[in-house]
């Protein structure tokens, strides 16, 4: 069970079709699979050992998907390095894993040449894509043109494909131990759950840098699908590729479909060729779901839920779920769990909960991480009896379908209720004055916590802030209502697109602990 299987049954069936697609470059399997083997011959003459870590550290391209099989095929292990990080903390996660190459592209070419005085571990640095190497940076472009290509080294299902790490939503971003098995089963499963056509065109924004981004490009990879990469978020390019490469299915998080739904110039672009919108890695609001629904009359909408521990899909709301002969309730669930996945709620002691009941959602398959890269305690902690605790409050329904609450992180506990920070969010977002908004819980003498409302207005509009809680109250217990709001211009962002709540928890809680879960 290995990655580059595709890459095979590529060349038998697909030799000719299209591949990759990124600005100008096109290119077929067979010359996508010709650059993986040869790139792979210049990972090896650099001295790339089976299982060594690889650090890739670059925009979204057609280049970086041929690095990403191209050190599968040489036998190592890929290092996907977050481009929003600073030099440092590139340091910290080359250094965690003990990564000795990094590949980046020109973008990057700084903060790579930096890592030579702050890295230990690093050894040797290749520059590719556009452009000359930067000083005392090996080139692959240079090195794969006299390279020939070498065979497969076809890893094992159990052998190591990655060391991903995790979206830094909540902290420091934990490195995650994926197998080949893992992420095989992983997308396979992903892939029939939200069924879809062979015949797709893929279009990638998402970076790929993290499991949503990388997870697409397999996806699409083992469908055997064109994909049409973009080097990261643009909504004038995604609507170009959506027109005129005729791009039928993506990947987005709601914070991506929001800016490009509500973009000005979506009216000018033809999407009549987007087939399917995968969605998820956050919470989304019912008014921004609907909104998508409305604008993308002919695309169907499918959530997906996971995390990079999960590789990453563990439940799907498919399309059929979203029509709108349909219970609106169920619309609010992340969907059934996956043909690889089990799924149970359980309580604080890991003991299932009855239907209807929430509690922490535990997972288990062969989709489950082999644990947290040098991290014994923290993966003691989470993977007990083959379960993954996702540190997700949710609750299932008697016919299976999960409901995800809120992270247990960001539940606030006022009074000895518990709150959920999505559920107030969701009613805030409800009012057309509002962009955006994150509920946090905030420290009060009185309650212990209290709910406290950031809010984004949109352009030109106003709200008071007794306006938006006799909003509140009209869809949700008094209880749960904001006890503060704050007005800013905009709300902090992970490179992921998620909310990074902690950020605005932080000033807060200066000096004092917070309970969680
Ligand atoms: P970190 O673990 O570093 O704080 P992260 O949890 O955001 O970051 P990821 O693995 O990218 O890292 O994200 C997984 C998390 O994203 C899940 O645990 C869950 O909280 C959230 N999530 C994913 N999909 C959905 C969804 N469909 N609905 C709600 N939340 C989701
Ligand atoms: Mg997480």
């Amino acid at each position: 069970m290995d990655l580059t299987q595709p890459l095979h049954k590529a060349l038998q069936e697909r030799p000719g079709a299209t591949a990759l697609v990124c600005g100008e470059r096109r290119s077929t399997f067979a010359q996508f699979v010709d650059r993986v083997a040869r790139l792979a011959a210049v990972l090896q003459s650099l001295g790339l050992q089976p299982g060594d870590r690889v650090g890739l550290l670059a925009l979204n391209s057609d280049r970086y998907v041929e690095y990403l099989y191209a050190t599968w095929w040489a036998g190592g292990v890929i290092n996907p390095v977050n481009i929003r990080w600073s030099a440092r903390e590139v340091a910290y996660s080359l250094d965690d894993c003990d990564t000795r190459i990094l590949l980046s592209d020109a973008h990057f070419g700084a903060v790579a040449q930096q890592q030579r005085e702050l890295s230990r571990s690093l050894k040797t640095l290749v520059h590719f894509g556009d452009g000359p190497a930067p000083d005392g940076m090996a080139d692959a472009e240079a090195l794969m043109a006299r390279a020939q290509p070498v065979p497969d080294a076809r890893r094992g299902g159990a052998d190591l494909a990655a060391v991903m790490y995790t979206g830094g939503t909540t902290g420091l971003p934990k490195g995650v131990m994926l197998t080949h098995g893992n992420l095989y089963t992983g997308q396979l499963s992903a892939n029939m759950a939200a069924t879809r056509p062979a015949e797709a065109v893929g279009l990638n924004m998402a970076p790929m840098f993290h499991v949503g981004g990388t997870g697409l490009t397999l996806q699409l990879m083992m469908r055997l699908c064109t994909q049409v990469i973009i080097p990261a978020f643009d909504e004038v390019k995604v609507l170009e590729a959506i027109q005129n490469e005729r791009a039928s299915e993506t990947f987005m998080v709601p914070t991506m479909l929001k800016r490009l739904i509500e973009h000005p110039r979506f009216g000018e672009f033809d999407t009549t060729p987007l087939q399917l919108v995968l969605y998820g890695a956050a919470p989304i609001d019912d008014a921004l779901l609907l909104q998508a629904i409305d604008k993308l009359p002919r695309a169907g909408f499918c959530q997906l839920y996971g995390m990079t521990e999960l590789s990453p899909v563990v439940t799907v709301l498919p399309t059929w779920c979203h029509h709108p002969d349909q219970p609106a309730a169920r619309r609010r669930s992340a969907g059934r769990p996956v043909p690889i996945a089990e799924v149970r709620i359980v309580d604080a002691e890991g003991h299932p909960v009855p239907h209807g009941t929430v509690g922490e959602i535990a997972a288990r398959g062969p989709m489950v991480m082999a644990g947290y890269w040098n991290k014994p305690e923290q993966t003691a902690e989470v993977l007990r009896d083959g379960w993954m605790h996702t540190g997700d409050g949710g609750v299932m329904d008697a016919d299976g379908f999960v409901y995800v609450v809120d992270r247990l992180k960001d539940m606030i506990v006022s009074g000895g209720e518990n709150i959920y920070s999505a559920e107030v969010e969701n009613a805030i977002t409800q009012l057309p004055q509002v962009s955006m908004c994150a509920v946090v819980g905030v420290p009060d003498d009185q309650w212990g916590e209290r709910v406290h409302a950031v809010v984004v207005l949109r352009a030109g509009e106003a709200l008071s802030a007794e306006a938006l809680v006799a909003h509140c109250k009209t869809l949700i217990a008094g209880y749960k209502c904001p006890r503060s709001v704050e007005f800013r211009e905009e709300i902090p962002l992970s490179p992921a697109g998620k909310m990074l709540k902690y950020k605005l928890r932080e000033p807060h809680w200066e000096g004092r602990a917070r309970k969680v879960g």
